[in-house]
Order: C-alpha cells, then sequence, then structure tokens
C-alpha cells in the first residue's frame, strides 16, 4: 500500500475562484453589495426560493431563523443529539432552550415518531419549531415532518448545512419547510471559506432576517453608499446582529455555485465506488441513502459482532494507513455543556448511540483520484478482513 496520505476533506478551488476574488479586491468595494445580492438571486432560482439571504455563516442563518420566528426565552426548538453543535447553540444565543429527540434506527435523521412523542408531552406548548437535520445530504422524512408541525401548530427550520444540492421530488432540500440554513464552510460541498444561505418563502420571515442580518438596521448599508438620499441616514428597528457576507466570499460562492452539479456528480462517482466495493462485506454497512441526497460526508458503519475490533481502534488503523478520516457526529449528550445543562444519557437515545458507536467518515472530496479512492477502498477492507471474526 502506499504511504501517501489521504485528506479528509479538501475544497474544489479553480482559477474562477481566484479570478473572481481578484475583480472584487479591485472593484473598490469588499463587504455586502452587488456580488452577495447576484449569488442570493443565483441561489434562489437554482432551488426555487422565493428569498434568500446570504449570512456570514449557517450557525448565524439558524439564529436570524429562530429569531425570525420569535424564538427567544422561555421558547423551545426540537432537535436530535446527532447534529453539529451549533443547531442547538444558535437557538441558545436566544435565551431559548432545547429539546432532543432520537434519530432512526436505520437512518442519522430525526424519527418522526420520536418528534410526535416530545411535541405530546409538550404540554404548555414550549416547543415553537422542529429543526431537521439533514445528516449528510440524506433529506430527513420531510412530508411527516411537515404535517406533524402543522397538527401541532408548531414551524421548521431545516438545518441543511450538508445538503446542497439535495434535490427530492418535493423540491430542494433547506426549501421544503418554513426555512432553510446552508453551510458554505470550507469542508461543506460547496464553500466560501466561511458562510451560509437562508432561504425561505415567506415575505415576512426573510423582512426580519434581513434586517437582524445587519444591526437591526431598516436600510442597507450598500445603499447608503450608492443611493441619492443623505448617506448617513438610517434607523435601527430591532435589536440585530450583524451576520452579513461579504463581497469577497459571495464572488467566490457564485463560482462554486456554478460548478455545483459538476461536483455533486464527482461526489456521486466516487460514492459508487465505494459502496460497490464494500457492499459484499458483512463487517461493513453502506451509509443510508433516500431521495436526493448530496453526499456531503460518508458515514460507512462498522458491524461490531464480526469484528474483533471496536469503531476507535478500526479508525486508528485507517489513520495508519494514511487515511484523515472523521467520526460525524459526537452526540451533544456526550459534551459536558449539553450533558450538564439537559441532563442528557446515552440510554435515552438508544439509536444515536448506536449509529456513534459504529460510524466512521471517510475521506470523500470531488477531486480525489482513481488511487486515493482505491486507496481508501482497500484500507477499509484489509482492516476489516484482518479482524474478522
Ligand atoms: C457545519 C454545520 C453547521 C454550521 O455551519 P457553519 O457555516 O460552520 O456555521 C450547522 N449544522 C450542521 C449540521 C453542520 O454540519
Amino acid at each position: 500500500m502506499s504511504q501517501e496520505k489521504i485528506k479528509f476533506s479538501q475544497a474544489s478551488i479553480g482559477k474562477e475562484e481566484e479570478e473572481a476574488v481578484l475583480r472584487v479586491l479591485r472593484s473598490g468595494w469588499l463587504t455586502t453589495g452587488k456580488e452577495t445580492f447576484a449569488f442570493e438571486e443565483e441561489f434562489a432560482n437554482k432551488i426555487g426560493a422565493k428569498h434568500t439571504l446570504a449570512v456570514n455563516s449557517a450557525t448565524s442563518g439558524l439564529m436570524l431563523a429562530y429569531n425570525a420566528l420569535g424564538i427567544g426565552t422561555g421558547d423551545k426548538i426540537l432537535t436530535t443529539p446527532y447534529t453539529f453543535a451549533s443547531t442547538a447553540l444558535a437557538a441558545r444565543h436566544l435565551g431559548a432552550e432545547i429539546v432532543y429527540a432520537d434519530i432512526e434506527k436505520d437512518s442519522y435523521n430525526i424519527d418522526p415518531a420520536a418528534i410526535e412523542k416530545a411535541l405530546k408531552e409538550d404540554k404548555n406548548h414550549q416547543i415553537k419549531a422542529i429543526v431537521p437535520v439533514h445528516i449528510a445530504g440524506n433529506v430527513c422524512r420531510m412530508q411527516e415532518i411537515n404535517q406533524i408541525a402543522q397538527k401541532y401548530g408548531v414551524k421548521v427550520v431545516e438545518d441543511a448545512a450538508h445538503a446542497f444540492p439535495s434535490k427530492t421530488k418535493d423540491g430542494f432540500a433547506g426549501n421544503l419547510g418554513d426555512i432553510g440554513v446552508f453551510s458554505f464552510y470550507a469542508t461543506k460541498t460547496i464553500t466560501t471559506a466561511e458562510g451560509g444561505m437562508i432561504a425561505t418563502n415567506n415575505p415576512e420571515y426573510a423582512e426580519k432576517m434581513r434586517v437582524n442580518r445587519l444591526h437591526g438596521i431598516n436600510r442597507p448599508i450598500w445603499d447608503r453608499y450608492t443611493s441619492d438620499k443623505a448617506s448617513w441616514e438610517y434607523d435601527v428597528v430591532d435589536e440585530g446582529y450583524k451576520c452579513n457576507l461579504p463581497d469577497i466570499l459571495s464572488a467566490i460562492g457564485r463560482e462554486q455555485l456554478k460548478k455545483a452539479d459538476l461536483l455533486f456528480e464527482k461526489r456521486k462517482k466516487i460514492v459508487c465506488r465505494f459502496n460497490q466495493a464494500f457492499k459484499e462485506y458483512d463487517f461493513l454497512t453502506l451509509p443510508p441513502d433516500g431521495d436526493g441526497n448530496a453526499w456531503h460526508l460518508y458515514l460507512l458503519r462498522i458491524n461490531q459482532s464480526k469484528l474483533n475490533i471496536n469503531r476507535n481502534q478500526f479508525g486508528a488503523e485507517l489513520q495508519e494507513a494514511g487515511l484523515g478520516i472523521s467520526m460525524h457526529f459526537i452526540p451533544h449528550y456526550r459534551f459536558t455543556y449539553f450533558k450538564n445543562r439537559y441532563g442528557l444519557k446515552p440510554e435515552d437515545f438508544a439509536n444515536a448511540e448506536n449509529q456513534y458507536q459504529a460510524t466512521i467518515t471517510l475521506p470523500l472530496w470531488p477531486d480525489m483520484n482513481d488511487e486515493q479512492v482505491e486507496h481508501v477502498i482497500n484500507a477499509v477492507i484489509q482492516t476489516g478482513k484482518q479482524h474478522y471474526v
């Protein structure tokens, strides 16, 4: 086996992105302006959303989304422990609390039955929003989730950080609930280094998020410097935040958006090769795959009962073989903050804990070459065979 190290993730950045950044640097306007508006419009057209807002991270986007729904102190959001910390922390920033529902047995996504149970137990109607997370780009059961949300009078905020471009028969993920939030963090399917996009079809939510994205100011700063009206004049109409995306980063995003389908095809090809290679081994379980998976991550599961090593040891051997691996996600109940605040225990989330104990995230990025893909496949199969019982 070759000694080459294979990165866990690498953004696909070319001449187009380099030139776009230079174009903005030389334009005389660096922060949010026409590049960002163009990016928003192009993204809206792509996913068919009425309103889109570029923000400096998905975390900011989630906070603005919760805020637009009026969520604050005394309110709660409902999500799963199997997500990145900021799905929940963005609500904590507003003073809201978190209720956790377990994931499904065979996917990493929120279980509609667990949602309904949590809402039934929520006697004081403190839960204001369900936050499904499309883990790895595999889309949650949105029809069922939307039906439950309607029945209980709560909103749906999709954490679509992994899910661009996840396209289902009902449309793009991130545009299937009340508000959706995408991430353009460096490892995500398309990137602006740091950044995110909010999508909604509700004009009131859009307006509130637009204002609160920039200090609660009722007039865009770029307008202050470009329109005839006195440039110093503006009003602060709400207690807003600072979450806008600068033009330098939006320009990168516009180029990435043009490549999004191509990058997706490349990911999908690699995933097909992984699946093809791994499917015949009973010590491995392939990632869950539903309608319109964006394949942000390849979540391989090992079957403990067939092996004499556990997930951590399996992962360590892959690292020794030169693979940059990761683990998505460490469930919230294993983190000091959430464990202490909510008295969470692994036993309360049997499905999340089982998935956590079995999962290894393999390297997956669009520009992996054939040799690198083969290297990953061989390392996984050799490790499994060596420890097969
Ligand atoms: C990456 C990620 C986020 C946060 O995205 P940022 O753009 O880094 O703020 C939120 N939720 C999930 C599930 C993520 O993976």
